[in-house]
C-alpha cells in the first residue's frame, strides 16, 4: 500500500504533523502500537503539560485548542524560580512584556484527544492502530515501514515520532546524546488551602526539585522530583501521607494540600539527536529532542518542529520537488536546532548545577539566578518566547521615546 508519508507514532507531534500535511492534501499512513480505543481516549497520565502562546497558535490553527473544554484551561499569569528554600525569586512578570499571561496549562491526556479527534476526521489519514513498526527501510527514492504481522507500507518520507526512545532513529544510525539524571519525577494533582494566584513556582534545590502549575481553583499540579530511592518511598505513601510529607517541602506557600488526582513517577532522561533527518527521514517531537520536564519545553518544542517541518515540506511540494527534498529536511534541521538547543544546553547546565552541592556549584547557581535576574534582556526575551510577543514590539516598548529635535 502507497502513502506519500508515513508517519510511526500517535502522540501529540505524530498526530499534528499527519494532520498538517493532510492538510496539504497529501495521504498519510499513521501508525501506532497502541489500540484505537487508547489513542481515541487517552488515560490520564498525570502529566499537566505549560503551552506556550505559540503553541497555542498552532493548535488553534489546527483546530485542536478548540476543542479543548475551556474550563480545563488554566492561565500562567506569572512565574517564580527559586533557589532551594532562599528568599530570593526570579520573576517572570508577562506584563512588563506586554502580555497578559505566559501561557496555559492543560491535561496532556486532554491534548492529545483534541489532536487525536482532528486527526481521526482528516479522511487522507489511514491510522493503523495496533501496529508495532518493527523497521523501516530506505531506498535513494522511498521509505518502507513493516509492522509486527509483517506487512509493509511504503512512501516518499519517513517521519519518526516514536518517543524519546526512537527506535527508528537507533535503526537509522542516528546518534543522540542521552542523559539519565538519575532522577525520578512524581506528578499529581492536589487541591490547597492557600490561593495561587495563577503563579507558577519552580523551586531549585540540591535534594530534587519542585513545581507548582496552578490550576483552576485552589488546585494545582505538583512536581517532585527525587532519587530513585526517595522516589520510590514518596510512591508507596497513601495519599494523605504524601500531602502531609509534600506541605513542609513547600514551606506553607500553598498551606494544607490533599491528593485529588492519581500520582505518577517519571524516571528523567534527556535526549538530543545528533542530526533531525537522514535520506527519507525526518525526526519530530521527543525522538528529536526529549527535554527534561523542568523546562515546560518537550510538547512546546515538538510542535514548533512540526509546524517548521510541514512548512518546507510545503515549499518544496509546491515547487514540484519530491517530498524527501534534502534541502527541505536539511532546512527543518538548522531552524529546529536553533531553536532548541541553546535551551537544552541550558537545562542540562541548571540540573548539572543542582546536582552538585559542592560550594562552587552553590554560588554558581545563585549567580545565575541573581545574573539573569538582573540581565533584564534575557528574562524578557524568555518571556516574549513563552507568551510569542514579537521581539520588535518588545524592543520598542523597552527603548526610551526617541529625543525630540528642536524645530527650525
Ligand atoms: C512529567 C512530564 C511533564 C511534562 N510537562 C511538559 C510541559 O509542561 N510542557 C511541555 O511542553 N512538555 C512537557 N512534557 C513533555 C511532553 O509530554 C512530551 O514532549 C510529548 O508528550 C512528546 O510527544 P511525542 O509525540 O514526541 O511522543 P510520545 O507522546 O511519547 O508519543 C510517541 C508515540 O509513538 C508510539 N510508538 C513508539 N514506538 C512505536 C513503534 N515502534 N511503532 C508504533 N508506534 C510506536 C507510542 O505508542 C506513542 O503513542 C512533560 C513530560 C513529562 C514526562
Amino acid at each position: 500500500m502507497y502513502f506519500d508519508i508515513l508517519v510511526i507514532g500517535a502522540g501529540p507531534a505524530g498526530l499534528a504533523f499527519s494532520a498538517m500535511t493532510a492538510d496539504m492534501g497529501l495521504k498519510v499512513g499513521l501508525f501506532d502500537r497502541q489500540s484505537k480505543d487508547g489513542l481515541a481516549k487517552p488515560k490520564n497520565d498525570g502529566r499537566d503539560i505549560a503551552v506556550s502562546e505559540r503553541s497555542r497558535k498552532i493548535m488553534y490553527g489546527l483546530g485542536a485548542w478548540q476543542k479543548i473544554d475551556p474550563t480545563q484551561i488554566s492561565p500562567i499569569r506569572a512565574a517564580k524560580v527559586m533557589d532551594g528554600d532562599a528568599p530570593f525569586a526570579l520573576h517572570f512578570n508577562p506584563e512588563s512584556a506586554g502580555a497578559d499571561k505566559l501561557g496555559n496549562i492543560v491535561s496532556n491526556h486532554l491534548i492529545r484527544r483534541a489532536l487525536y479527534n482532528v486527526a481521526a476526521s482528516k479522511p487522507n489519514i489511514t491510522l493503523f492502530t495496533d501496529a508495532q513498526v518493527t523497521a523501516l527501510t530506505r531506498t535513494a527514492s522511498t521509505a518502507t515501514v513493516r509492522l509486527e504481522d509483517g506487512s509493509t507500507f511504503t512512501g516518499q518520507l519517513a517521519i519518526a515520532a516514536d518517543t524519546r526512545f526512537s527506535q527508528i532513529r537507533r535503526d537509522a544510525g542516528i546518534k543522540a546524546n542521552m542523559h539519565d539524571f538519575g532522577q525520578t519525577m512524581i506528578v499529581g494533582r492536589m487541591a490547597h488551602e492557600k490561593p495561587h494566584n495563577h503563579t507558577a513556582y519552580e523551586f531549585f534545590r540540591y535534594d530534587g526539585g519542585m513545581a507548582v502549575l496552578p490550576l483552576n481553583g485552589n488546585t494545582s499540579s505538583i512536581v517532585q522530583t527525587f532519587c530513585a530511592e526517595d522516589a520510590a518511598r514518596f510512591m508507596a505513601m497513601n495519599n494523605a501521607d504524601y500531602a502531609r510529607a509534600t506541605e513542609p517541602r513547600l514551606k506553607g506557600l500553598l498551606g494544607e494540600l490533599e491528593c485529588t488526582g492519581k500520582r505518577v513517577a517519571y524516571p528523567l532522561v534527556g535526549v538530543y539527536a545528533r542530526e533531525f533527518y537522514a535520506e527519507r527521514l525526518a525526526l519530530v517531537g521527543d525522538a528529536a529532542v526529549g527535554m527534561h520536564p523542568v523546562t515546560a519545553h518537550g510538547f512546546n518544542f515538538g510542535i514548533q518542529g512540526v509546524d517548521s517541518l510541514v512548512k518546507h515540506l510545503y515549499r518544496a511540494h509546491k515547487a514540484g520537488l519530491d517530498l524527501g527534498n534534502m534541502k527541505a529536511l536539511q532546512a527543518y534541521s538548522h531552524d529546529h536546532r536553533r531553536l532548541t538547543w541553546p535551551l537544552y544546553q541550558m537545562t542540562e547546565k541548571m540540573m548539572g548545577l543542582y546536582t552538585t552541592n559542592t560550594f562552587p556549584a552553590r554560588i554558581a547557581r545563585k549567580a545565575a539566578l541573581h545574573g539573569a535576574n538582573i540581565m533584564v534582556p534575557v528574562k524578557d526575551a524568555l518571556m516574549a518566547r513563552l507568551a510569542d510577543i514579537p521581539v520588535g514590539k518588545l524592543l520598542a516598548k523597552k527603548l526610551p521615546p526617541p529625543p525630540r529635535l528642536p524645530r527650525f
